[in-house]
């Protein structure tokens, strides 16, 4: 049976969020989300925020930047006013998914307060937006190209907005929405709120920060992190995951790592009582521990992890801030702690006392650049490594049999069993009715499973947060970082700067429209990001003709990129795509 720990109700649900100044119904809702303390940057950004400063974040994805953002700006909505006064909010993101995601946020957050928040992104349906934004919504967060169609239709008047945040800020500017953020930016009124976010501070960020934020409160949580004392023997490693195959990733890791002792740490308490019920379901002696238990409920679970009655204690940060622990095999961050602080505490449980420690950290794509950034404050290197496969998996297994086996044997006493083998041995070879009795154990321990993608990053190599990290790759497989072959690609996109030379094969697609069709360079990166799902940095040089385009993308990706723009419009029309015939590109 899944042991779900049973939440003490009448403890503050997130004490921390309080002393931040938001409105209780928030922190209620970041209660109900498990959220136990603001990350770094939700109590650096949060204050000035609260208080209508202008804010420039220095933020990666998974720093929890998006509710530094929405939590505030939910303080100056008005969600009874009338549909066409309500508008007061409006959030700029470079994706489509990210403007689902940060919309989905917005709801989460500010649900019992009424507030609407719509996501306003090419290749959807003009109309539903249309819909939306009539009957009145509090939030819009949209992609610039987007968004400027909708101001300049008259569907998206912006005179009223309070608050706009460019989030990712980088990010747009890679894509090419820089003149369509300044077209965005002048439809608002010049007393409103503004707030940019972004991972790296180039110069030109810091020219549209100049020009747009006034006296900006700068929020920057990249602190050097170097363990105090000596570092401790820690093996470090991390698996990149999409978020779906994270529990199975978790198993997997767990059952080649076969840990002794061993801590899960997550961000929320409903993630901690998720995980300890899926674990315990798939076998494993899982406890929780969070801040929603009591002092007593506590003291239990940590007897029973001393005692060894338990192998997993699954955590948040705070539930795990003051265990007397002494030491773990293992430390697992199910997510990327929000900083380098959190990181360099969490694998301080284990490698104690000169003893060999191993962290493991399972990263979703997007977060690899936290992941880096880890890497440099800490000093320390965190190499990034293929899921186990099933194969790898069974390999394992047969390792382990194998020690069992050897055990077995020097600890003799094997005599009632002689008998067995003496009469099959009448029968079969010797050899036969060992390799037998080792096959029925590997099958009694059955591996079972499903391969799990990979989603494969460029070669590793540490990242300063001044430049841009390696850009993820798309796609499961072998992986481009197994490939030596560098392209002879230019590397250069839409805005030439910023992009990095692609290190993997290259196609060439022909698009079946250009400049006579109002085609810009934007225009083909903003739907190969947003229909095929590919970070922009993958998309290599484009030429624009009169009447075609064409596009270079890793060639690995190259069909459902051709199959994705097919299903979708380039300025309002289908338009033809394929592999460029007269490529010679070769790499
Ligand atoms: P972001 O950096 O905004 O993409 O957020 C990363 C993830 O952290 C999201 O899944 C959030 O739900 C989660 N998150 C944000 N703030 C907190 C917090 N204070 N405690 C726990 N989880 C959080």
């Amino acid at each position: 049976m899944a042991k779900r720990a049973e939440t003490d109700k009448t403890t503050d649900p997130a004490p921390g969020f309080s002393a931040l100044g938001l409105d209780p119904r928030i922190v209620a809702a970041l209660g109900a989300l498990g959220y136990e303390e603001p990350t770094p940057v939700q109590r650096q950004a949060i204050p000035p925020l609260l208080a209508g400063r202008d804010v420039l974040g220095q933020a990666a994805t998974g720093t929890g930047k998006t509710a530094a953002f929405a939590l505030p700006l939910l303080h100056v909505l008005t969600p009874n006013a009338a549909a066409a006064e309500r508008l007061g909010a409006l959030i700029l993101v470079p994706t489509r998914e990210l403007a689902m995601q940060v919309a989905e946020a917005v709801h989460k957050y500010g649900k019992a307060m009424g507030i609407l928040a719509v996501p306003i992104y090419g290749g959807s349906p003009m109309e539903t937006q249309l819909r939306q934004l009539k009957r009145g919504v509090d939030v819009v967060v949209a992609t610039p190209g987007r968004a400027l169609d909708h101001i300049r239709r008259k569907t998206l008047g912006l005179s009223r907005i309070k608050v706009v945040i460019l989030d990712e800020a980088d990010e747009m500017l890679d894509m090419g929405f820089a003149e369509d953020l300044e077209a965005i930016l002048a439809e608002t009124p010049k007393g409103r709120q503004t707030a940019l976010f972004s991972a790296t501070l180039p110069p030109r960020i810091a020219e549209i920060a100049n020009r747009h934020l006034q006296n900006p409160v700068r929020v920057r949580i990249d602190r050097e992190v170097v363990p105090a004392g000596s570092a401790p023997r820690v093996r470090q490693t991390a698996y990149v995951v999409g978020r779906a195959h994270k529990m199975a990733t978790l198993g997997r890791v767990l059952d080649v790592e076969n840990p002794t002792s061993a801590i899960v740490f997550c961000r929320t308490r409903t993630e901690v009582d998720e995980l300890t019920e899926s674990l315990n379901g798939r076998g494993y002696r899982a406890e929780a521990l969070h801040g929603g238990l009591s002092q007593e409920q506590r003291d239990r679970v940590m007897k029973r992890f001393r005692a060894n009655t338990v192998d997993l204690l699954i955590a948040t940060d705070v539930a795990a801030r003051g265990l007397d622990v002494e030491h773990v095999s293992h430390v697992v961050n199910y997510d990327v702690p929000t900083s380098a602080e959190a990181y360099v505490h969490r694998i301080g449980r284990t490698g104690r006392a000169g003893r060999e420690g191993v962290a493991i950290t399972l990263a979703e794509p997007r977060e690899h650049r936290l992941l880096r950034n880890i890497e440099f404050l800490t000093k320390q290197r965190i190499q990034i490594a293929a899921v186990p496969t099933v194969a790898d998996l069974r390999a394992r297994r047969i390792e382990m049999t194998k020690t069992s086996l050897r055990e077995t044997l020097v600890a003799g006493e094997l005599d009632a069993f002689r008998a067995v083998v003496d009469s099959l041995a009448q029968e079969f070879d010797i050899m036969d009715v060992a390799a037998a009795a080792v096959k029925l154990v590997e099958a009694r321990d059955g591996v079972e499973g499903e391969e799990i993608p990979t989603v494969t990053m460029r070669p590793d190599r540490p990242a300063s947060h001044h430049e841009r990290g390696p850009a993820p790759k798309y796609g499961g497989g072998k992986g481009l970082a197994s490939k030596a072959s560098a392209s002879k690609a230019t590397g250069k996109g839409p805005t030439g700067k910023g992009r990095i030379t692609p290190e993997w094969d290259v196609a060439r697609l022909y698009i079946g429209a250009g400049r006579a069709a109002n085609v810009r360079a934007n225009d083909l990166v903003g739907a190969i990001v947003n229909e095929a799902g590919v970070d922009a940095r993958a998309i290599g040089a484009i030429q624009i003709t009169d009447r075609f385009s064409l596009v270079e993308v890793p060639a690995e990706i190259a069909d459902s990129i051709i199959e994705a723009l097919r299903a979708t419009t380039i300025k309002g029309k289908r338009v033809p795509v394929r592999r460029d015939r007269e490529q010679a590109w070769k790499s």
